[in-house]
């Protein structure tokens, strides 16, 4: 089989890459995914699969240095930095934290928000197209709270994502006990974003693998990239585990490794790990009628025909694979605040991933500003899933017409 024929090389096998092999496939293009593992087999496997524009505000708030410091006295906080003497991690928590302002907040939100409602709607038009089974559910998400200081907070945050095209129906106590049954009495009340849906991540990432394949993608599984080889403004190729590969064009789909993979041509990427958590069960007998956002604990509640899903918390503490009992056990403890069933009786597994994290919350997505054929597709931290159809059809764009449906300059990879 010749390992150059391809228009496009994709480097990384998440729901990024595939996605963009996708919606380049539909431009006529031939593609080639190199991924080291098994495709959707890392980030985008164990996460809590909604689809959430409702999430377009982005983690730097005002307040959230504060948050932040208390947090880091609580070993099972749902935000833990872990100190550290590495200036990539200094450099990015220092940037970080000088967004933590309202005017950035609202920049961030602004940008984001295009990106997730265009997804929205583009990942059920494919999911219909494709037929694929992933469990999709145009359901909503509602988001809880148990305290009154909580549903002051999140109802302060209406108007801005009215302005960002985001609908909600605030709900006071009365009336979320009556929308979900499995909710334990007397919560403060919530507020139920209707356009936001879920589907079951692994299922939707072994559906477009299907699919692309199906269209004639080549799919390398345990190929690792090493590097890659560039000439001037120029990608001449990749050398992998399997040899070298090469094609008119490269994008990197790497997630929170693209940064290591790129230094070495010159591009800066400040991207971090952002270490999150789940525990799959069986089904539990009272199924929360949506998926929830338990807003105290950061808690993500997600229920589907064959399996039930706890996930969150957001940890700084590098590449570190441990897999942390107390963050584990602080899931449990935190739905079993709201829940009257907080979870099934059987762990189908326990998980863990790296959320690729930049320190605006917007993705880095488009052309590199020092090579001509090398495209990037990466940094969509909390929102990988929600943002994947939207980020295949602009790379598409862009790397075949060099025109794409929204403005990719808030999202450049030269920014920073
Ligand atoms: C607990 C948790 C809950 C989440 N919940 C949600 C949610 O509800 N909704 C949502 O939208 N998002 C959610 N996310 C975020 C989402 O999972 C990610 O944003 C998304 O999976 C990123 O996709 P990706 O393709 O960029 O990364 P990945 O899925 O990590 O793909 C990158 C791929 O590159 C491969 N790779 C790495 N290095 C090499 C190399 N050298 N050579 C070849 N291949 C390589 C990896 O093996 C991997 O398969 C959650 C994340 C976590 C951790």
């Amino acid at each position: 089989m010749p390992s150059n024929s391809e228009d496009v090389l994709i480097l990384g096998g998440g729901v990024i890459g595939l996605s963009c092999a996708l919606f380049l496939l539909e431009q006529g293009r031939s593609v080639r995914i190199l991924e080291k593992n098994t495709v959707g087999g890392a980030t985008s496997l164990g996460n809590c699969g909604t689809l959430t524009p409702s999430h377009a505000l982005p983690l730097a708030a005002p307040g959230m240095i504060s948050k932040a410091l208390k947090y880091m006295t609580q070993a099972d906080a749902p935000f833990y930095i872990k100190p550290s003497t590495d200036l990539s991690l200094l450099d990015w928590l220092l940037r970080f934290s000088l967004r933590c302002n309202a005017k950035d907040q609202r920049a961030t939100a602004m940008a984001k928000a295009p990106l997730l409602n265009a997804s929205r709607a583009l990942l059920q038009n494919t999911i219909e197209k494709y037929a694929m089974q992933c469990q999709f559910q145009a359901s909503g998400v509602l988001y809880v709270c148990n305290s009154s200081q909580y549903l002051d907070t999140l109802s302060a945050e209406l108007p801005l994502l009215t302005e960002c095209g985001v609908r909600s129906e605030p709900l006071d106590s009365a009336q979320l006990a009556a929308r979900e049954p499995a909710l334990l009495p007397d919560m403060a009340g919530g507020v139920f974003f209707p356009d936001d849906a879920h589907f079951r991540p692994d299922a939707y990432c072994a559906e477009l693998a299907r699919v692309v394949r199906a269209m004639g993608a080549v799919i390398e599984e345990d190929c690792e990239v090493y590097s890659i080889a560039v000439d001037g403004d120029q990608v001449r190729h990749v050398e992998t585990s399997l040899g070298q590969r090469q094609a008119a064009n490269v994008l990197v789909a790497l997630a929170a490794w693209s940064p290591a993979m790129v230094k070495d041509i010159g591009l800066n990427l400040p991207i971090q790990p952002g270490k999150g958590y789940s525990i799959t069960y069986t089904p539990p007998t009272i199924l929360p009628k949506t998926p929830l956002v338990l807003t105290e604990r950061s808690v993500c509640v997600t229920a589907w025909q064959d399996g039930y899903r706890l996930g969150s918390t957001m940890e700084f503490s590098g590449f570190d694979s441990l897999l942390n009992a107390k963050r584990l056990a602080a899931l449990e403890r935190g739905a079993h605040e709201y829940l009257h069933e907080p979870f099934g009786d059987e762990v189908k597994a326990r998980w863990f991933g790296w959320r690729p994290m930049t320190y605006d919350d917007l993705p880095i997505l488009g052309q590199s500003p020092k090579h001509r054929n090398l495209f990037l597709a990466t940094g969509h931290g909390m929102l990988g899933m929600s943002m994947s159809a939207i980020t295949g059809q602009l790379l598409a764009e862009q790397i075949c017409t060099r025109t794409t449906a929204i403005d990719l300059a808030p999202y450049a990879p030269g920014r920073f």
